[in-house]
């Protein structure tokens, strides 16, 4: 029925394109109900409800699709503490104990806000970057250090452990969750799985605007550049890739503006033109799926 049909939170002429994300408004929506609308309501309220709060979600997809985006924005909106990136591989290269210690130095914020303001903790976002490089399957990782296993008792110990956080949101990240360790992903740890995809001819136009608003809004693209053109010819780019590509078109146009004699630029009649974006998408390509069937 209608009643039980999801509510649009955002008032109807909400634009997504305003937040900066494009193309994601499902999984946007989707990710802010199951692990972000519970953190809106008072403390009171969940405990009498007698439901915890989820403490850990999977975003996984292929790379500069926005997984970090929506990440940032979403806990931005709720005004929660500046999200703290690490990154998987990284973690791992450290010296041997500086890889805990790092961990355990991720989770001090959160801690001391637990302790000292209880209920009325901000929420604490950890965004971990290639979470796979660390939480593989069991049997695919022998490399005898133990390192990832502590690791990863570490991570579970701060979301479902003895001494957990309620005021931790774990967001893992991964192009690969076929190598996660299944005891990773269930309910009490990451248990939200979403999946963002790459960009259809839609979202490609909304991520476009987005990049090239600034731009338009100052008189620098020309009228001719046409979005849903470059929408069009642009199957398989990620957001990371579309922004690659506006840049490699906008250094075509800054290009014809500099010579090595004269360094200094005069302003005015400067555009980016619908010619260097045909240059900028002879130069730049997509990274995945280039040669895949057509799906859209
Ligand atoms: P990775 O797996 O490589 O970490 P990611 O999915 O986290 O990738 P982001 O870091 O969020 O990718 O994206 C990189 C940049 O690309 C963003 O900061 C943004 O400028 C642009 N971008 C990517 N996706 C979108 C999108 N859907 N809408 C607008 N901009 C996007």
């Amino acid at each position: 029925s209608n009643k039980l049909q999801q509510r649009n939170i955002f008032r109807p002429d909400f634009n997504f394109e305003d937040l900066g994300i494009g193309g994601l408004s499902k999984q946007f929506g989707d990710i802010f109900r199951r692990a972000f609308a519970a953190r809106v309501f008072p403390p009171h309220m969940i405990r009498d409800l007698g439901v915890s709060h989820v403490r850990g979600m999977l975003l996984h997809g292929p790379p500069g699709t926005g997984k970090t985006l929506i990440a940032r924005k979403l806990a931005k909106f709720l005004k929660a503490a500046e999200p703290k990136v690490v990154n998987g591989p990284e973690i791992l290269n450290k010296y041997v104990g500086q890889a805990e210690e790092n961990i355990r130095n991720l989770f001090a914020d959160a801690e001391k806000d637990e302790k000292t303001l209880g209920e009325n903790s901000p929420l604490h976002v950890v965004i971990f970057d290639e979470i796979d490089s660390i939480c593989k399957s069991r049997g695919s990782t022998r490399d005898g250090t133990g390192v990832h296993d502590s690791i990863v008792n570490q991570l579970l110990s701060k979301i479902d452990g003895v001494d957990s956080l309620n005021n931790i949101l774990l967001i893992g990240m991964t192009n690969r969750k076929d190598l996660i360790d299944e005891a990773l992903l269930r309910p009490g740890r990451l248990e939200i799985h979403v999946e963002i995809s790459l960009p259809d001819e839609h979202g490609r136009v909304e991520i476009l605007n987005i990049h090239t608003k600034s731009m338009r809004d100052k008189g620098y693209l020309e009228k001719e550049v046409s979005i849903a053109d470059i929408a069009s010819r642009t199957k398989n780019f990620s957001g990371a890739e579309l922004e690659g590509l506006i840049r490699s078109a906008t250094s075509y146009a800054m290009n014809r503006k500099v010579s090595f004699t004269d360094l200094s630029i005069k302003e005015g009649d400067f555009q980016v033109c619908r010619e260097d974006f045909d240059l900028a998408l002879d130069e730049v390509k997509p990274a995945f799926g280039q040669h895949t069937d057509d799906f859209e």
